[in-house]
């Protein structure tokens, strides 16, 4: 049985759906404005590992994840380029999509976009509206009565009367609003922004209502999961509690889950406080799937503070495990006898254990930490107890069980010549990209890095040749 801590209730709690052997899923996605941060990316990889273990237990998942493509910041940096918040919303989706996918991180099944739902969200703020829980500011404003709502503070286990607005509200400080508590729905368009009609004004959404609407149309009322970064519990995801469950009047989401934050030199990594690394940063030092590893070393509640040392271990721990792979690879190869022998039947049968100990460690909120050390214990089986004498049924086996694993965390065993030949090519051209920007430090760097996979640059007159040492 999965077991989820559920923010909610502050405990874990035994997972069972709303509907057998389905899981419906929302995962707040990013704004737009920027490339992503590796800030950006924990969410991204900890809520898709989550995904990949459903499926391994045989659940369908219906994964939904938005790109809020409207929004102060994104509108402030279309007027900083000359472009519009359109191009410069697309521009970054189709580049944090690139990401996604070099972090093998798995397309959700839909990824609405906020400035196409639109005519839901007027729909929600209608009901919400005709049913006392908003009213509607003299310049046009659309407010929640948050104190309408007797459950508000329930997710951020606040107490209503010791709030303080959110920082992250969309600040329209109307003296009409009847309570500092209250937030907005719907905002008046200023002049040069973007806008939509509706019976209230010309104007757009407020970020809260965008998710209560995209989760109903793909999800349903009430959905299994609502997922995001630990920062949004308050105000985020209260007030879509309170949206959703005002309009809908079913509960929004069983299970609340929420990741704690990637730190830098123990500070919160954040796009406003300007310490962030971008993914395609780390991307010209590391490969994605390091990165990956290195996120799915820690358990996804705890703070993860991000150093060199740490990325350098991922690097090393995945080597190994890929050292093994090769391993296995050839000796399956070289292997004489096919049929295993009933002595390796019952070897075989003792990694049963290390698979046991891999689930329970994913059955007890995604402890990906004790997984992996589940998988190590897996690859030292397979480096003590196969060999050259063994059989390619048994070597097969535990390949596959090893590839099994590794796939829930999103992470290929054994990388393939081919690939090894296109991972190499793509340092050399990112070391010569260094070069020409006479980022000299960069490109040592990369030949310092490849030089520890045992990858050997040379410089020659025909260009740069590589070899094995
Ligand atoms: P944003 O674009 O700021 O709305 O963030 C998109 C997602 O990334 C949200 O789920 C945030 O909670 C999450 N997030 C942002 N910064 C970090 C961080 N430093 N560590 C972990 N998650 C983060
Ligand atoms: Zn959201």
């Amino acid at each position: 049985m999965i077991k989820i801590y559920n923010t909610l209730s502050r405990r874990k709690e035994d997972f069972v759906p709303i509907e057998e052997g389905k899981v419906r899923m929302y995962v707040c996605g990013p704004t737009v404005y920027n490339y992503i941060h590796i800030g950006n990316a924990r969410p991204m990889i900890v809520f898709d590992t989550v995904r990949r273990y459903f499926i391994y237990k045989g659940y369908d998942v219906n994964y939904v994840s938005n790109f809020t493509d409207v929004d102060d910041k994104i509108i402030r940096e279309a007027n900083a380029e000359g472009k519009s918040a359109q191009e410069i919303a697309e521009f970054y989706i189709a580049e944090c999509k690139k990401d996604m996918e070099a972090m093998n991180i798995m397309p959700a099944t839909t990824n609405p976009r906020a400035t196409q739902e639109i005519d839901g969200m007027i729909d929600m703020i209608q009901t919400l509206i005709e049913k006392g829980d908003a009213y509607v500011a003299k310049d046009g404003t659309v407010y929640y009565r948050t104190r309408s709502f007797r459950d508000y503070g329930k997710l951020s286990h606040k107490n209503i009367d010791d709030l303080e607005a959110g920082h992250r509200d969309i600040k329209v400080t109307g003296d009409d609003k009847e309570d500092y508590l209250d937030f907005v729905l719907w905002k008046p368009k200023k002049e040069g922004e973007p806008y939509w009609k509706s019976p209230w004004c010309d104007g757009r959404p407020g970020w809260h209502i965008e998710c209560s609407v995209m989760s109903k149309r793909y999800l349903g009322d009430t959905i299994d999961i609502h997922a995001g970064g630990e920062d949004l519990i308050f105000p985020h995801h209260e007030n879509e509690i309170a949206q959703s469950e005002a309009a809908n009047e079913v509960p929004f989401a069983h299970y609340w889950m929420h990741n704690g934050f990637l730190n830098i030199d123990n500070r919160k990594m954040s796009k406003s406080l300007g310490n962030f690394l971008l993914v395609r940063e780390i991307l010209k030092r590391y490969n994605a799937d390091v990165l990956r590893f290195f996120m799915l070393s820690a358990q996804y509640r705890s703070p993860l503070n991000y150093s060199e040392e740490l990325m350098e271990s991922a690097k090393n721990g995945l080597d190994r495990i890929r050292t093994a792979g090769d391993r296995l690879k050839d000796l399956i190869a070289n292997a004489t006898d096919m049929e295993m022998t009933e002595e390796e039947d019952e070897l075989l049968d003792t990694t049963k254990e290390y698979v046991e100990k891999f689930e329970a460690a994913m059955d007890d909120d995604f402890n990906t930490a004790d997984a992996i050390a589940a998988i190590f214990e897996l690859i030292k089986f397979a480096n003590t107890k196969l060999d050259e004498d063994s059989s390619a049924g048994i070597l097969m086996k535990v390949f596959e069980k090893i590839e099994k694993l590794m796939s829930v965390l999103g992470l290929e065993f054994t990388i393939d010549h081919d690939d090894l030949d296109s991972h190499v090519q793509e340092m050399i051209d990112k070391r010569q990209q260094a070069r020409k920007e006479k980022n000299f430090a960069l490109a040592d760097q990369i030949r310092c890095d490849l030089l520890k996979e045992g990858i050997e640059l040379m410089d020659t007159r025909e260009g740069v040749k590589w070899k094995k040492i």
